[in-house]
């Protein structure tokens, strides 16, 4: 028997929180109007830093409205704009019945946001038959069940499948095969390629690269010596090839740091927080291992312009105890993100100690204590069965 050819969905939910909000409006306040055919915008509160756009309708984006800019802006460029706050449980509940319909069907479902999975359908082809007729199928189910469309992209791995579900939208199957790169995506303007922000598209610009063509077929040396290890991701990219999705991305010399290249945009605190759970669980095993403390632990961002913010701070007691670095970076997080969408994560401990102390702080001596058993024992667990053996619930 062969192996069967890798095979990836990517489905992605158009326009998500306004369609949910929409269907949330109509069924659960018995509205009659559709706001996704009016001039209309999800955004957080207005009064807080967080008042950015989230989603617009296609009326309010041919204002100019965009996502991530903050709701000031969009007002003044479409006064009658109607602003509506997100109904998150609602969402996530619409969100729930989606995974619902994939688990019926992918053998492994990966959610990557609240309205984005990616699919593994390697070896379906028996049981679905051909690829592109069967995403048809789940498509038009979804949106005959569930009221919203989404855009299905195919191809072999996770980062064309994903750059061929933002093809034209709403309500498509496209598919982005290795053999297709060159007719599909190489016309495409720089801008459309992940992980090119920017800045980097400024500089493309400057180096007469436009699209992802030129970038996919320009001297791999000239993008190294302008982007450095960013110019091996991009002309990867560019070639179709993934390196980045699911795996580590570069580490920080400096400290013990960890940090996720995201292919996606992370738009809810929730998610952040999830990704930032995992990278303090990596970050506080190596300093387990080495046997030493943190006293210091930085959060880093980077946004969908590529740009980076860290803030960081001193902790009151050396540790490496998972729990108390995943409190900290969770409060840093809060205090540094403005809401714009989120494509890297990184935390980081600095200022390692081999001290052992630890102020004595008599209230929260004993969970300490807990909680450095824990660790050790999930330490010994993973060591044995792999990092994937065992994962929190919560922490
Ligand atoms: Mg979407």
């Amino acid at each position: 028997m062969s192996t069967p050819l890798p095979l990836f969905f990517h489905v992605d939910v158009n326009n998500a929180f306004l369609s949910w909000e929409a269907i949330y409006r109509q069924t659960v306040l018995g509205e009659t109007n559709d706001i996704r055919y009016t001039d209309a915008i999800i955004c957080g509160d207005i009064s807080k830093r967080h008042g950015v756009v989230l989603a617009k309708s296609m009326s309010a984006k041919k204002y100019g409205v965009k996502t991530g800019e903050p709701v000031v802006d969009a007002l003044k460029k479409c006064p009658g704009l109607k602003c509506y706050e997100p109904h998150m449980r609602y969402y996530h509940e619409r969100s729930a019945d989606l995974m619902e319909i994939f688990e019926k069907y992918a053998p492994v479902v990966e959610q990557c946001s609240v309205d984005e999975a990616f699919l593994d359908m390697t070896g379906t082809g028996k049981l679905y038959g051909e690829p592109v007729a069967f995403a048809y199928k789940l498509k038009d189910e979804i949106r005959d069940t569930l009221g919203f469309t989404v855009n299905i992209g195919i191809s072999v791995n996770r980062l064309l499948a994903k750059m061929a579900s933002d093809f034209q939208k709403p309500d498509r199957v496209h598919t982005l095969f290795p053999e297709e790169i060159k007719d599909k995506m190489w016309p495409l303007p720089v801008e459309e390629l992940f992980f090119v922000g920017k800045s980097t598209a400024v500089k493309l610009h400057d180096l007469g690269l436009h699209t992802i063509g030129d970038i996919a077929t320009c001297d791999l040396s000239i993008l190294k010596s302008h982007f450095k290890s960013h110019g091996v991701v991009i002309y990867e990219f560019a070639n179709g090839i993934d390196n980045t999705l699911g795996h580590r991305g570069e580490e920080e010399q400096k400290g013990y740091g960890n940090s996720t290249t995201i292919a996606y945009d992370i738009k809810l605190a929730e998610d952040a927080y999830g990704i930032i759970r995992k990278l303090c669980e990596k970050v506080c095993a190596r300093l387990r291992a080495d046997e030493v403390q943190a006293l210091v632990l930085s959060v880093e961002i980077k946004d969908s312009n590529l740009v980076v913010r860290r803030h960081q701070r001193s902790l009151l007691s050396p540790t490496d105890v998972t729990s108390e670095c995943y409190k900290t970076a969770c409060e840093l997080f809060d205090e540094l993100w403005d809401g714009s969408p989120i494509r890297l994560l990184g935390v980081t401990a600095n200022k390692v100690t081999d001290s052992g102390m630890r102020q004595m702080n008599l209230f929260d001596m004993e969970t300490h204590d807990k909680m450095k058993n824990l660790d050790k024992a999930l330490d010994l667990i993973r060591g044995k069965y792999g990092d994937g053996a065992i994962t929190r619930g919560k922490i």
